[in-house]
């Protein structure tokens, strides 16, 4: 039996009898390090997600596994020293995915570099023994070789930092494979829409539903774990119906496009733009990612559109230090993600002030709620979910073992000019699996290096259910060029009908569907 198929996970709740130790609700960075370390522990575990695996914020990160710079300028200490931490446990035991990269701070006034060379000397001492390498300055002639494409004007040198940067949704596949390797339970496309509670009003289960068939289900647990990010409080609310808001919802943009804007191995980091934010323009997948921004968002959606200010700002802020300035007609991609942040309870809406580290609540019914942090603590996140739930319902403690733990497909040094290096340790198993159809061989579109097989891969392997799945966190093309992937759109929804078998209409569908998400991500006029 295959072990990533979601019918073989759909057998393993058919006994709507059993007690599960624990249930966990989102399948995003928190629910999936929760369900990595429970698993891990030993507890049966069971992972609902209404969408895909990260299809919420933990698809549109700025792809950086970092300590923070930004909250060492703000105090932080103890929260930019623990992240450090969880950046180097992640590159040792996700090494395919997560790699070191160099972050270059030019300087446009003289005192900036030694005001900078002291604080990145500090990020990186606190990163101990899990150091990734020393700041250190640049000359104005070494930092403009480093980084052909920068404005030359006014420049006086650089500081170069290292940090992390990885692939957020593949990680999250990869975590998804490797709590089901544990012993988890995990389904994508089920919807937790309510909590069953004793008659002492301690909560003893959840009701879902799978969204592919529209069955119903009562699924009991020990505890319930809430890890819906922005969607928090809907489940908060599903407890306790008066419950205020936890989270405020705080959009950030990106924009992606051609290397040529800044052709180097280096990122380009801004600490303060005209509106005090950071911006980084970091190499990804071969084209460059910038952003981002942080505009409060009244409602919480599962996709969020960029606003034309967001998209202006970044544009203009990154021609200030571009030699050639980016426009509109330049962007390949624009994607939006919402920062589930805790909201301050006394109703302030300056998203600066609210907090950037982790909250773990516990309801009187026992319900664990998970808010705020970043996709670099997600480990720590999950130990401290299983930590809490352990004391609150009473399970025989086991420890931690994530910490040690390789993520599925782990394996170091991987050849990143080879595209299917993200697959890491299943690289021979993808290729053994093209020899089953020589067309699998083949490319999906010409101008993309993306073969068939990876499409049959990701469904029988990697739980995937809709094109969307496919392009946008399987493989990255709708982040990287969104036109290019609304072209290679009918291509794999006709491979994936015949991988599931599904009919005409059910392709048909899936393409129009991939379009209406896809458009969002397109600026230009250029769509019909
Ligand atoms: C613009 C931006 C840039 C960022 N950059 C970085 C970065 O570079 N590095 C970093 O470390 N962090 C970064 N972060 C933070 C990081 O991405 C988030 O902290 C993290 O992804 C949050 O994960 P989550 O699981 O809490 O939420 P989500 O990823 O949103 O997951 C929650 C999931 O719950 C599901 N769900 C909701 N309701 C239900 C229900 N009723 N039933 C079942 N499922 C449900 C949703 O579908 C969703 O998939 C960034 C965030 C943003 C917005």
């Amino acid at each position: 039996m295959n072990l990533f198929k979601r019918e073989s996970n759909l057998l393993n709740i058919a006994n709507t009898s059993k007690t599960w130790d624990l249930i966990i609700v989102g399948g995003g960075a928190t629910g999936l390090g929760a369900a990595v370390d429970a698993a891990s522990r030993g507890y049966s575990t069971l992972l609902l997600e209404q969408a895909d695996f990260a299809k919420g914020t933990s698809s549109r990160a700025t792809k950086l596994v970092h300590g923070g710079v930004r909250y060492l300028a703000q105090g932080y200490i103890g929260l930019v020293r623990e992240a450090l931490r969880e950046r180097g446990l992640l590159l040792k035991n996700a090494p395919h995915l997560v790699k070191k990269e160099s972050f270059i701070i030019p300087n446009y006034n003289w005192w900036g570099g030694l005001f900078y060379i002291i604080g990145l000397t500090v990020y990186d001492i606190l990163a101990g023994k899990l150091s990734f390498g020393r700041a250190k300055h640049l000359s104005k002639k070494e930092t403009l070789n480093r980084l052909p494409g920068l404005k030359e004007k006014g420049l006086h040198g650089g500081v170069v930092y290292y940090d992390g940067q990885f692939d957020d949704s593949r990680l999250a596949v990869n975590l998804a494979q490797t709590a089901m390797e544990q012993g988890a339970t995990l389904l994508n496309y089920f919807k937790v829409t309510g909590l069953l509670k004793n008659s002492d009003g301690h909560l003893s289960g959840v009701t879902a539903s799978n969204i592919e068939t529209g069955e119903n289900y009562q699924l009991k647990a020990v505890v319930i774990v809430n890890a819906t990010g922005v969607f928090v409080d809907d489940i908060l609310k599903m407890d306790a119906p008066d419950k205020k808001p936890l989270v405020r919802p705080s959009q950030g943009v990106h924009l992606v496009l051609d290397r040529s804007f800044l052709p180097s191995e280096d990122a380009l980091m801004i600490p303060k733009t005209e509106d005090g934010r950071v911006l980084f323009a970091v190499p990804w997948h071969g084209k460059l990612l910038v952003g981002t921004t942080d505009t409060p968002i009244e409602y919480p959606s599962l996709e969020p559109v960029a606003l034309d200010a967001e998209v202006e700002f970044i544009l203009r802020t990154a021609g200030k230090y571009m030699v050639k300035a980016p426009t509109r007609q330049d962007v390949l991609s624009v994607f939006a993600g919402l920062r589930p942040l805790a909201a301050p309870q006394n109703g302030s809406s300056k998203t600066k002030e609210i907090s950037r580290s982790h909250k773990l609540i516990v309801s009187e019914s026992g319900l664990l709620t998970m808010t705020g942090g970043k996709w670099t603590t997600y480990r720590k996140m999950g130990e401290d979910i299983v930590d809490k739930a352990i004391e609150t319902g009473g399970l025989k403690s086991m420890p931690c073992k994530t910490a040690e733990l390789p993520i599925h497909g782990s394996r170091p040094n991987p050849d990143r000019n080879n595209h299917l290096f993200v697959y890491g340790a299943d690289i021979e198993k993808i290729l053994a699996l093209c020899d089953e159809n020589p067309d699998w061989k083949n490319r999906v579109h010409a101008k993309d290096s993306y073969t068939k097989g990876e499409v049959i891969w990701s469904v029988r392997n990697e739980m995937a259910r809709t094109v969307e799945d496919i392009l946008a966190r399987r493989t990255r093309i709708l982040f990287l060029n969104a036109r290019l992937a609304i072209e290679m759109a009918p291509e794999v929804a006709r491979l994936m009908a015949a991988e599931l078998k599904k009919d005409a209409a059910w392709e048909k569908e899936q393409v129009e569907a991939f379009y209406q998400t896809a458009k969002n991500y397109v600026l230009s006029s250029v769509l019909k």
